[in-house]
């Protein structure tokens, strides 16, 4: 396991206010302290979706490897080509993807080419059928034909020796299928990043058992195991923790113990912060702060023992609004994803009227859809309590308001990012 940057200066040297922590600014002190993964696996490629690559992806070969035709059509020589009317010329073949013409193509002579398809030694242009009339084993041809037209050169997308994918790319279907047109059967990627996680609460009960009065069913654990699947971690579940020392040092030990990263819920927010900083201070080093931003206001983020450690808040909607803006960007990034680019964001006008405060970044929860006249608008899903876990689940989008932002008013343009695609 690699040891996290130090961060002593985390707590002291920096000219930020942990009580009023803009959203930016929190982003950037997090991404000072991530040390990547750096232990290599091979996988074969069936395997490799959505590992990350820890050395490039040399060609081979050339792609294409031959000469070949872009459309189904008659390889020629552009010599034979008519300066004005029309040449004949005899059909002496055929040359089908997988099944090359066997000879050389010949003064006055064309071969019937599908896409594809090796292009003769000889010709140098490639007629669509469309623009031929085929008669009896010859074709008829105009004039208005370049040399070279329709050919796809050897090498002409990748030569040999050249890198086909970089270290650090994350591999997607797209990545999969190249390594794999090049014929290369295994990749080295990072292994992955072990993420072990708890929710903290007296209160919580998990799924299986009977919630007796003032107990409510833990989801949070639920929800983190799912956003950590999706982003390719090692999720390592430990369960409810309650609010007693004791026990979360334990957990805390464990946790640090077996994960890169450690990441609870709950217990974070002021009053029951008290306790757990104590503990986190002899552990580790870690920051309590409070974002300039609604929901998820209590952020902790640190070291503890050998693992990088965020605190989420305990309310459900705030825990997946920090982790996007906060973890997922940073896990990427200790996974060994190089680089990691922030989740693009455009404007679209907004149906709803909107309340919001200047002086902190709100993350609503939107509906993005395509009116009858096929613009995009979205509307806010109602009720943005961070308790309401229904709101992110009828979203299909942020709508980020930034801080200088007031209130919206139907028909402005508003900030919005889609989810799906975060993976
Ligand atoms: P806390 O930050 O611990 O004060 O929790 C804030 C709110 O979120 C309280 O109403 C908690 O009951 C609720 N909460 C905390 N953890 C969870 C969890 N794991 N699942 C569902 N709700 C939670
Ligand atoms: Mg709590």
């Amino acid at each position: 396991m690699n040891e996290p940057a130090s961060i002593p200066a985390l707590s002291c040297a920096d000219d930020y206010d942990p009580n009023s922590m803009p959203v930016d600014k929190a982003r950037e002190v997090i991404a000072r302290f991530l040390s990547p993964v750096t232990a290599i696996e091979r996988v074969h490629v069936r395997s490799a979706l959505g590992r990350v690559l820890a050395e490039d992806v040399i060609s081979p070969l050339d792609v294409p490897a031959h000469d070949n035709s872009a459309m189904d059509g008659y390889a020629v020589r552009h010599a034979d080509m008519p300066g004005a009317g029309e040449v004949t010329l005899k059909v002496a073949g055929t040359a089908f993807a997988g099944a090359p013409y066997a000879g050389s193509l010949n003064a006055g002579e064309a071969v019937r080419i599908m896409t594809g398809g090796v292009v003769p030694p000889g010709a140098d242009c490639i007629v669509m059928q469309e623009h031929v009339t085929a008669a009896d084993g010859k074709v008829t041809i105009g004039t208005g034909h370049r040399k070279g037209q329709n050919l796809r050169l050897a090498g002409e997308d990748l030569k040999a020796g050249a890198p086909a994918l970089k270290k650090g790319q994350r591999l997607r279907p797209a990545e999969i299928g190249l390594v794999s047109s090049l014929g290369i059967p295994e990749v080295s990627v990072y292994r992955k990043l072990r993420v072990a996680f708890f929710s903290t609460g007296d209160e919580l009960v998990s799924i299986g058992t009977k919630p007796t009065e003032g107990q409510i069913y833990d989801s949070n654990r639920y929800t983190i195991h799912g956003m950590l699947e999706r982003l390719g971690c090692e999720a390592l579940d430990m369960g409810v923790v309650r609010d007693d020392p004791k026990l979360l040092e334990d957990a805390f030990n464990q946790a640090a113990a077996a994960a890169d990263v450690v990441i609870t819920s709950g217990g974070v927010s002021v009053g029951e912060a008290d306790f757990v900083k104590e503990l986190l201070n002899k552990m580790g080093e870690v920051v309590f702060w409070k974002i300039a931003m609604k929901p998820g206001r209590p952020l902790a983020y640190g070291r503890v023992g050998g693992a990088h450690f965020f605190g989420l808040p305990g309310n459900p909607v705030s825990v997946m609004v920090t982790y996007y803006q906060f973890v997922r960007d940073a896990l990427l990034k200790l996974a060994g994803q190089d680089p990691v680019e922030p989740v693009p964001t455009f404007k679209v006008p907004c149906t709803s009227a909107l309340r919001k405060a200047p002086g902190r970044t709100e993350f609503q929860r939107g509906i993005l859809s395509r009116g009858a006249d096929g613009s995009w608008s979205v509307r806010v899903t109602g009720e943005q309590g961070s308790g309401i876990l229904r709101s992110m689940s009828e979203a299909n989008c942020f709508i980020i308001m930034p801080t200088d932002q007031g209130n919206v008013a139907p028909g402005n343009l508003v900030e919005v990012q889609v989810m799906e695609g975060i993976i």
